[in-house]
């Protein structure tokens, strides 16, 4: 708790700030309401939770006195209610094994050290692990991947350099089933500049993961840099399309001011949250709790 309240802290201080500049009328009515909903946008939970958050307090008490201090106990009891629905943790459940997770993402949101993270979590919790490495197109990503499963101990499939990500894909499948892995996690190309390509590639990866089991992939988890603020929201548009997309991860909260994005997500998408990213150790990787988030953030 008291490293989330560090990790958050600049999105601590831009929402209270913003919230501490609305106090003054003591009173909530329209114009108090209308800059709480402009502080809440300023601090990127988006026009859609801002307008929820909004209606929300104004039916339970308009017309009431406030302090600054019930405000934000206030908002932070209806981002609560927003972020609730959809905390649920990764869990490895699929029958028969190996679940297969996909993990996709543009380069540089922090998609291999999350994978590093997800793989010693799950390992923590006893379970065998596989990671394969689906994106064959940088050398610098299998190489770096390769660097965490030796750190961490746990082994990966690899492919040449600029080979095709699907045969790396079966591979891992069967070395999978053969060796009893309970949790293939699969590395994946996040070139967006070129959608068409990744497309192609993330679609046949899921051909051939089909073919060998029908449930597979069981997650396709998206992971997003918070830093990018509403860009990375708009990934979530694009990789819903090219890939579809069952689950987030939202990485470099710690150090930022836009965690507030995390709301946003959360209220436009409803997409399952399912962990959050808060430094580069493989310890950073948290549970979400929404209330705990809430009441840091608010
Ligand atoms: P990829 O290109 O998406 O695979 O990204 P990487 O996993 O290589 O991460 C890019 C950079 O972001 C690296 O320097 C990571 O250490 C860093 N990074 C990843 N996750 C986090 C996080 O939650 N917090 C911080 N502060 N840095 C992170």
């Amino acid at each position: 708790s008291e490293r989330l309240l560090g990790a958050f802290r600049k999105t601590s201080e831009r929402l209270g700030g913003n919230l501490a500049g609305v106090v003054g009328t003591a009173r909530l009515d329209d114009a108090t309401l209308d800059e709480v909903e402009d502080a809440l946008i300023l601090s990127d939970l988006g026009p859609a939770a801002a307008g929820r958050i909004r209606r929300r307090l104004s039916d339970k008490r308009f017309g009431l006195s406030m302090t600054e201090r019930e405000l934000k106990e206030a908002v932070a009891e209806e981002i609560a209610a927003i972020l609730r629905p959809v905390a649920k943790p990764l869990e490895v459940t699929a029958f028969p094994r190996p679940q297969v997770v996909l993990v996709i993402g543009v380069n540089g949101s922090g998609k291999t050290t999350t994978i590093a993270k997800l793989a010693h979590l799950f390992q923590e919790e006893d379970y065998g692990v596989l990671l394969a490495a689906g994106d064959t197109f940088r050398a610098a990503a299998i190489g770096q991947l390769g660097v965490w499963a030796d750190r961490i101990g746990v082994p990966l499939v690899r492919g040449p350099e600029g080979g095709d990500p699907a045969s790396v894909v079966f591979d891992a499948v069967k070395r999978a089933t053969d060796t009893g892995i309970d949790a293939l996690i699969v590395d994946t190309a996040g070139r967006l500049q070129n959608k068409r390509e990744l497309m192609d590639e993330l679609a046949k990866i899921r051909r051939v993961l089909g073919r060998l089991n029908p449930a597979a992939p069981h997650d396709v988890v998206l992971v997003l840099d918070a830093t990018n603020g509403q860009n990375a929201l708009n990934q979530i548009d694009v990789f819903r399309e090219v890939a579809g997309v069952t689950g987030l991860i939202m990485t470099k909260l710690d150090g930022t001011a836009r965690g507030g994005v995390l709301v946003a997500a959360a209220e436009q998408y409803g997409l399952p949250i399912h962990a959050i990213g808060v430094g580069e150790t493989l310890d950073d990787l948290r549970p979400f709790d929404p209330d705990l988030v809430a009441r840091v953030i608010a």
